[in-house]
Formats: structure tokens, sequence, C-alpha cells
């Protein structure tokens, strides 16, 4: 770090999984949450003043995920918030409302901002939105109010109302 620099913003990248995180698997040519993507994605990007501290929960299919998944993850999520500047959440998109608002049912207003965020397209596909939400969820958590938000596709939206627009293929707040 350079000398004098200002302290930097400490953010805790928790990942679960979803489609951001699946790759190709070629020998039974499907798409698949086996190894995380999200290093290879962070190492392309200058993050300067950003400390991030990696959490690797779990890698799943949002739609597989148990009641108790998402309590662990709002669980995890309100337990770094005490410790760290921010907290992001990778999160596959179909069930992505479900723990945001569990974790606002829990918390309204946590200490720092949590922001959740996805891709509805991975990252090993050349039109991926995956890279544009990452970093869109980078700066919301360095710039938010205290809060629970969902940033993704150019809009960062606070719970509660949060959910999925299956036939806009992107986030609304009813
Ligand atoms: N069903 C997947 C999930 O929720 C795909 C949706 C996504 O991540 O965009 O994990």
């Amino acid at each position: 770090m350079v000398k004098d620099s200002p302290k930097p913003f400490r953010v805790a990248l928790i990942s679960t999984g979803g489609t951001i995180e699946k790759t190709y698997d070629e020998l039974h040519g499907v798409l698949t949450n086996e190894v995380s993507v999200l290093e290879v994605m962070l190492a392309r990007l200058e993050l300067g003043g950003v400390l991030i501290e990696r959490v690797t929960l779990m890698n799943k299919d949002s739609l597989e995920m148990t009641e108790a998944d998402h309590r662990l993850i709002a669980e995890t999520a309100l337990h770094k918030a005490r410790e760290f500047d921010g907290v992001i959440i990778v999160h596959g998109t179909d069930t992505m409302a479900v723990t945001g608002e569990a974790i606002y049912a829990t918390q309204s207003k946590p200490r720092v901002p949590i922001i959740l965020t996805g891709a509805m397209r991975p990252y090993e596909l050349r039109t991926s939105d995956s890279m544009q939400n990452l970093v869109e969820a980078l700066l919301a958590v360095q710039l938010a109010e205290r809060g629970v938000y969902v940033a993704m596709h150019n809009r960062l939206l606070a719970f509660p109302g949060v959910r999925k627009d299956t036939e806009m293929g992107t986030f609304v707040k009813d």
C-alpha cells in the first residue's frame, strides 16, 4: 500500500453461487457451479482503496438453496456487517430476493450497506452481465447508506419489495 494513503475500505465478499459463478463443463456439455470464477473476475479489476476478504459460503444454483442456506447467508452477512465497512453477496438471481428479504427482516438497517448482486448470463459468456454487476456492487457498497440492496443492471434497489422480473429479465422494486 502507498505510504500515507487513506485507510482502505474493507469489504467482505460472500460468494454463494448462481449463474455468475457457472462454468462450462465440456465433458457433459452443461453449465455448472463447480469452480468459482470470482477470483478471475477480481484479478481483472483495478481495486485501489478497497480491501476484499473473500467468504466462500457455497456454490449453488439459488433454486437449489434450502431455507437453512438462505438463513446461513443472511446470518453471515449480518455478522460481517459488524466487522467490515461493507458487505457484498454474490448470489443466483432466482432467489436473491428471498435472501435479501431475510436479511432485511432481521435487521432493516445493518451497520453498513449489504449489497446483493449476481448475473443473468455466466461470466464465461461474451454477452455476460457479470462484470458490470460486480463493478456496480463494488461501487455501491462504498457509496450507499446503511441498508440492504440489489445492485444490478445500472440500478441500486433497496429492500423491502425488490424482486426479479422474469419477463423483463432484471430486478424491479414494487
Ligand atoms: N437459477 C439460477 C440461480 O438463481 C439462475 C439464475 C441466475 O443466477 O441468474 O442461481
